[in-house]
């Protein structure tokens, strides 16, 4: 790990980056690098190439995007771009671009995602204008460069992210044929979640002398320090994630709590929005004045707050006798992180439960942990409302037991022997539970959170082709439908290539894409239901080995749409 001269921690500051980024990342709430900026950004800024193994959730494009920017020319220097950087998906490269923008706007450096499916039109005049970073999906780049619209002969680093994904994809050729078209001399950056021998194969032809980071091989220590710490995990889509974290809190009703967030803004806006929700939250960051954050823990202490929703920076080294729960409202950085988190419930003999919300595209990151700390961390399925009620009408009857043994009942005595000359006494009974389940103050939250899945790894291209005996018979899986493509083997389609073209035009990534079948004159690939529309509008605008093909939902033979 790398230290500064005093002994802790790394700052941003210590790792040579230059102040103007110093500054967006003070603006954006970031308060210290992650384990993988604090690797990797030291040798990027010298310029070193480097293959490093990092999963999403790490930090990892800020990792790259850093030292980038720290090293590119004036904006309007050379006339192509100095960075390319080559992603998996069009969602990836928007997302890359918008990193990109949010840190290098201070610097006034010009980026361009450029992936199929969006108007080739609007990249060109861009391409045209002038721009500093490009952020591409492998066909697109290719196109881009076969018709001379993409110069790379001023390119200075080159970016491959999430490469393993990219091999699945089917796009090997693909950045062998646009890595043939950059500068020797260039700086090569290859960040994958895994390091299968193809990696490594493309790490040997294409890096030069790289620095090599694998994380998550520390922290083994977190195997005896989480013996009594029930660990669970909640797969939520990211807009869902306030309701999630508030229906959690509501059926577990921890006495104490601790939510970490990554950065000072996500701190402030989720205090802000479980206060929203009626519970007791208090912010702790690195933005706070000692005195403020005293302030606040005594208020935890004294019981008038029973959630603290912090950063990593903040909360360390505090020690808090009350807290019963930790959560990560998202996947740590690192799985240290995680065990040094999840290390602040269950001390000292008492049982503590850690959560972690996790966004399906996190799940990796969830895996890197479980493997670390060599326990199972159990996903489970986010509450429904009915177990929410469910739950609240036991908190109800609770309060009723524990005032039935302990309290002096005397005094009600009239009131109720009174209405029973008019009610049957079931009905009173009835009348006052319902008013104390009332009075508890829960907030009515009738909202489902939708179900997602993960994404992982599993659905590799070569179990994708459908066994012969199933061939053409068989309904397409839950939730997906069948696409009719008018070319197939005879036209030398193979499942890589469908795969590419989806991927690469539409929104859906290589994980998202079902079964395919590969016949002489067409193909039938099996897509989600909800994205069927876009695949095929996307794809009517692209080629496949060269040709256009008619792209449609499949018809079963009695001509109904599947
Ligand atoms: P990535 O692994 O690149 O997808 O990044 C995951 C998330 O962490 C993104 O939302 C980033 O904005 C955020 N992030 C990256 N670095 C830091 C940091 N040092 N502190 C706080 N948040 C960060």
């Amino acid at each position: 790990m790398t230290m500064n001269a005093t002994g802790g921690e790394a700052t941003f500051a210590d790792l040579g980056l230059r102040s103007e980024l110093l500054e967006v990342l003070s603006a954006l709430g970031y308060e210290e690098p992650t384990p993988i900026q604090r690797e990797a950004i030291p040798p990027l800024v010298q310029g070193s190439d480097l293959l490093g193994q990092a999963a999403t959730g790490t930090g990892k494009t800020a990792a790259f995007a850093l030292p980038v920017l720290q090293r590119m020319p004036p904006p309007g220097g050379g006339a192509g771009p100095a960075t390319l950087v080559l992603v998996p998906t069009r969602e990836l490269a928007i997302q890359v671009s918008e990193a990109f923008h949010r840190y290098g706007r201070i610097l006034g450096t010009r980026v361009l995602p450029i992936y199929g499916g969006a108007p080739i039109g609007r990249q060109l005049q861009a391409l045209k204008r002038g721009v500093d970073v490009v952020v591409a999906t492998p066909g697109r780049a290719l196109d881009h460069i076969g018709r001379g619209t993409l110069d790379l002969e001023d390119l200075r680093t080159v970016v491959l992210d999430e490469a393993d994904e990219m091999l699945d994809m089917g796009f090997a050729d693909d950045i062998e044929e646009i890595l043939a078209a950059t500068p020797e001399d260039r700086q090569t950056v290859l960040f994958s979640a895994t390091l299968p021998p193809r990696i490594d194969g493309i790490a040997r032809r294409h890096l030069n002398d790289p620095v090599r980071i694998e994380m998550g091989h520390a922290a083994a220590e977190g195997r005896e320090a989480t013996p009594l710490v029930e660990q669970s995990a909640y797969l939520v889509a990211r807009a869902h994630k306030p309701a999630a974290l508030g229906r959690l809190l509501d059926v577990e009703a921890p006495a104490a709590a601790i939510v970490f967030c990554r950065t000072r803004d996500e701190v402030d806006q989720l205090t802000e929005t479980m206060n929203g929700r009626g519970h007791r939250a208090e912010a702790l960051h690195g933005g706070m004045e000692q005195e403020q954050r005293d302030r606040v823990m005594s208020r935890l202490r004294a019981g008038t707050a029973d959630l603290l929703i912090a950063t990593d920076v903040a909360a360390r080294g505090l020690d808090i006798e009350q807290l019963t729960h930790v959560v990560n409202y998202n996947v740590p950085s690192a799985p240290e992180a995680y065990v040094h988190r999840i290390g602040r419930v269950g001390r000292a003999g008492r049982e503590g439960a850690a959560l972690t919300l996790v966004e399906p595209r996190e799940h990796r990151m969830l895996k890197a942990i479980e493997r670390v700390t060599k326990q199972r961390i159990q996903v489970e399925r986010l509450p429904t409302v009915a177990d929410l009620q469910a739950r609240r009408m036991e908190l109800t009857r609770a309060a009723l037991e524990e005032c039935l043994i302990q309290e002096d009942l005397e005094p009600f005595h009239a009131v109720v022997e009174s209405l029973t000359d008019e009610f049957d006494l079931m009905e009173v009974a009835l009348a006052a539970v319902k008013l104390v389940h009332e009075s508890s103050g829960a907030v009515l939250d009738e909202q489902e959170i939708p179900e997602v899945a993960p994404r992982t790894a599993d659905k590799r291209r070569g179990g994708r082709e459908a066994p012969d005996s199933e061939r053409y018979t068989r309904a397409p899986a839950g939730g997906m439908v069948r696409l009719f493509f008018s070319l197939g083997r005879s036209a030398g389609v193979r499942p890589q290539d469908l795969v590419g073209a989806i991927a690469g035009e539409s929104s859906l990534s290589g994980r998202d894409i079902g079964a395919i079948e590969i016949a002489d004159r067409f193909s039938l690939v099996e897509v989600p239901q909800a994205a069927a529309d876009e695949v095929i509008a996307a794809l009517r605008r692209s080629t496949i080995k060269g040709r256009r093909p008619t792209v449609r939902r499949e018809r079963d033979t009695r001509g109904r749409r599947t």
